[in-house]
């Protein structure tokens, strides 16, 4: 029976660069990847300033830039009560947020996740395809069973890593609750070609009528767009000309560039899902650690999931790294500081939410008071400076009931 240090199980974006940072350090790892390719299932491709940070900090900067990552330097808030050219006049510069980092990164997410798998490969891992993992165990001998080209392998591990996703597997075998909110607006998106008009380094993000957009550049022409629309329109965007009907619903006064979206040829499927947040209260157990999604995930909303995941990466890694005798490692300082972190990304997510994506007079009225007071008063939605800076970056009275009326002027 092969034995190793680290198991991991599921090779996206947390599996695969946890796997190439131990590796490097000297560690045996087992990654375990149950696609054979990896597919665009709309995930996230964004990543925030303090996200690039956390890249950084974990040594995978350099690999990103040199598989095509691609920074944005400028933020425009469109909205249906500000006329363009104001909303343009007020065009944000996202490199104010971080030291040396010059704006959000991007990167497409089967080719993030293939760069690093490769990476992890190439350390030293033995990072595994078309996996089917039949069994984990957690508690003192950590071990999975798996079926790999036709056979099937025992290995064990001094510790297991959930890195398995939303229904991650590891998380329910070691009996580790999750807790959902409920879902807030749907949430759909897609790749688009051919809007080579739409600026490479401008993200924009706008609501108008019943729906809103965000506009995020990956280079080349491409751009990876979002449309959130309310709960009761699941069969919105259904159907065989659902794809071309979502595109045509970027055609908005409000931001009149939209009409380089609206051109675009779709370059991937249009998925949509239930925007939520969700969260575990200790995302660890006896011989098992979670990183990523499978840990709890923030609302897609502000685009953190892959941030998130770089700082759980960043985090559990330095623990391991820190200590030779695994046994008596203790995950409480990461289970805290996820804690705080994910209420506030939490609390700012279902604040963005509600301005965002809610429609109709009271929505309207409502950004509308926002932005009259945030123009008035920069620091009056302070939360956004938590999505870009990092949640660390503002004060815990920031995350508070009191300063939730303050912005939204009613109770949550
Ligand atoms: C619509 C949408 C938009 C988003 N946009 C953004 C964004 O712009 N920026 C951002 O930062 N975040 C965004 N996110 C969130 C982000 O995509 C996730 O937080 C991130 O992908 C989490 O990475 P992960 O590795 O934890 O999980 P995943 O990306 O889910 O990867 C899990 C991996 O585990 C594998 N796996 C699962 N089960 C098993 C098993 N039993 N055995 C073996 N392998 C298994 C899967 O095949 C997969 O490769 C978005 C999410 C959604 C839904």
């Amino acid at each position: 029976m092969a034995a190793y240090d680290l198991i991991i199980v599921g090779g996206g974006i947390g599996g695969a660069a946890l796997a190439t940072v131990m590796a490097r350090a000297g560690r045996s790892v087992l990654l375990l990847e149950q696609s054979e390719v990896y597919e665009d299932r709309v995930r996230g491709e964004w990543i925030a300033p303090w996200g690039v940070d956390e890249v950084r900090r974990v040594g995978l900067y350099d690999l990103l830039m040199g598989a095509g990552g691609h920074h944005l330097t400028r933020h425009v808030t469109y909205d249906e009560t500000l006329d363009p050219t104001a909303a343009e006049a007020k065009t944000l510069p996202l490199g104010i947020f971080r030291a040396d980092v010059p704006g959000p990164l991007c990167i497409g997410h089967p080719h993030h996740c293939q760069t690093l798998f490769d990476a992890a490969g190439a350390a030293g891992a033995t990072a595994l395809r078309g996996v089917r993992v039949i069994e984990v165990e957690a508690g003192e001998s950590p071990r999975a069973v798996y079926e790999h080209q036709g056979r099937t392998i025992e290995a064990t591990g001094r510790l297991l890593v959930g890195a398995d996703g939303r229904t991650s597997m590891v998380r329910e075998t070691a009996g580790i609750a999750l807790h959902q909110d409920k879902p807030h607006h749907w949430f759909g998106g897609l790749l688009i070609d051919g809007a080579g008009d739409w600026p490479d380094d401008l993200q924009a993000i706008g609501t108008e009528g019943d729906f809103a957009f965000l506009a995020f550049p990956q280079g080349g022409g491409k751009v990876r767009v979002y449309g959130g629309y309310a709960l009761d329109q699941a069969q919105r965007f259904k159907g065989p000309d659902g794809t071309r009907r979502f595109l045509d619903a970027f055609t908005m006064s409000c931001s009149p560039h939209n009409r380089h979206l609206v051109a675009g040829e779709p370059a991937g499927p249009l998925y949509s899902y239930f925007n939520n947040d969700s969260w575990t209260d200790a995302p660890f157990a006896p011989g098992v650690v979670l990183v990523g999604d499978a840990a709890g995930w923030n609302d897609p909303i502000l685009g953190l999931g892959l941030s998130i995941t770089y700082r759980d990466v960043r985090i559990v890694s330095e623990l391991l790294k820190g200590a030779d005798d695994w046994t008596h490692l203790s995950f409480a300082t990461y289970a805290e500081e996820r804690s705080e972190r994910m209420r506030r990304l939490r609390f700012a997510a279902r604040m963005q939410a509600a301005l965002d994506m809610e429609f109709g007079d009271e929505a309207r009225a409502r950004r509308a008071r926002v932005f009259a007071m945030s123009a008035a008063d920069p620091s009056f939605k302070v939360q956004g400076f938590a999505v870009m800076a990092g949640p660390e970056a503002l004060p815990p009275e920031a995350f508070t009931q009191e300063a939730w009326d303050r912005v939204m002027g009613a109770p949550a």
